[in-house]
């Protein structure tokens, strides 16, 4: 391995099979970084790893994020790897859009385990190998739905709304040690998770609500990460940077 291999930061991305996940890891290759992509959905997962072709600098791993033992193995997988850990996105996510009264326990718990323990989990087994660094960054993907109480969320706004908040604990805590924690909320974004939970009715009535009349796409929500992850964005620690084209400044309900 060459010195320009051994000294390139390392990111690792949650979710990072498809859809915002995905554009997020080629932003970070795009930027000279060595990507781990960890993912429940295996098949997609093989088609992104062999579509990257990029052995060296990708690594792909089977992982539930919301299950300790396969977070940790994982974590510690990536530093064996790629020797150090720079970068963090929690990004798997998942959503039930049911009203309060339909959402059974356990999809509650599904969608809390997977948004909100599975960012702690990541976090916390990243940690000490970003101590090792000298320092790092975690951005947590959270939505606009953390932000804003809207009908159909009880679960999904929830895990959101606690993950912002996750964010401000970590960056309280771990700022002192130089590993920063910001979060990014995406209004609608163009993605399978927006086809299965947006019928097209639904869809245009996002389009009057966001006052740039279109949904985002997932670059757009990747150079935000990106940003919040490179040395510009320093001294920023325990933020919240929406990516909505107006949506949640528009006040205007969510569909
Ligand atoms: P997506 O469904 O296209 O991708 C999510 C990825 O997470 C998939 O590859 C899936 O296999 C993976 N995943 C799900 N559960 C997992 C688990 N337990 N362990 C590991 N991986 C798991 O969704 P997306 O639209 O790309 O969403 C990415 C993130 O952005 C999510 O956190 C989502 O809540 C958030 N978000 C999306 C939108 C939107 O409109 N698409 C808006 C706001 C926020």
């Amino acid at each position: 391995m060459s010195t320009t291999q051994t000294t390139r930061p390392v990111a690792v991305v949650t979710g990072g099979a498809r859809g915002i996940g995905l554009a997020i890891a080629k932003w970070f290759l795009a930027h000279d970084y060595r990507v781990a992509l960890l993912d429940i959905g295996m098949s997609t997962l093989t088609q992104t790893e062999a579509e990257l072709h990029n052995p060296e600098r990708v690594l792909a791993l089977a992982c539930d994020v919301s299950k300790p033992d396969q977070v940790q193995a994982s974590i510690d997988a990536v530093a064996k790897k790629f020797g150090r850990i720079d970068a963090l996105v929690n990004n798997a996510g998942v959503a039930v859009f049911k009203p309060i009264g339909e959402t059974t326990f356990e999809e509650f718990r599904h969608v809390l385990g997977t948004n909100l323990d599975g960012a702690f989990l990541c976090s916390q087994a990243c940690v000490p190998y970003m101590k090792k660094a000298g320092g790092g960054a975690i951005v947590n993907i959270a939505s606009i739905s953390g932000l804003r109480a809207s009908t159909l969320r009880v679960a999904y706004g929830t895990s959101k709304a606690a993950l912002l908040h996750l964010t401000k604990q970590q960056a309280v805590e771990l700022g002192t040690v130089g590993i920063r924690s910001n979060a990014v909320a995406p209004g609608p974004v163009d993605t399978e998770m927006a086809k299965l939970v947006h019928s097209v009715a639904i869809r245009s009535d996002y389009y009057d609500t966001i006052p740039m009349n279109r949904y985002g796409t997932p670059e757009e929500i990747a150079n935000a990460v990106g940003f919040l992850c490179s040395p510009a964005a320093a001294f920023i620690n325990g933020q919240c940077l929406a990516v909505d084209g107006g949506f949640d400044a528009s006040g205007v309900g969510i569909p």
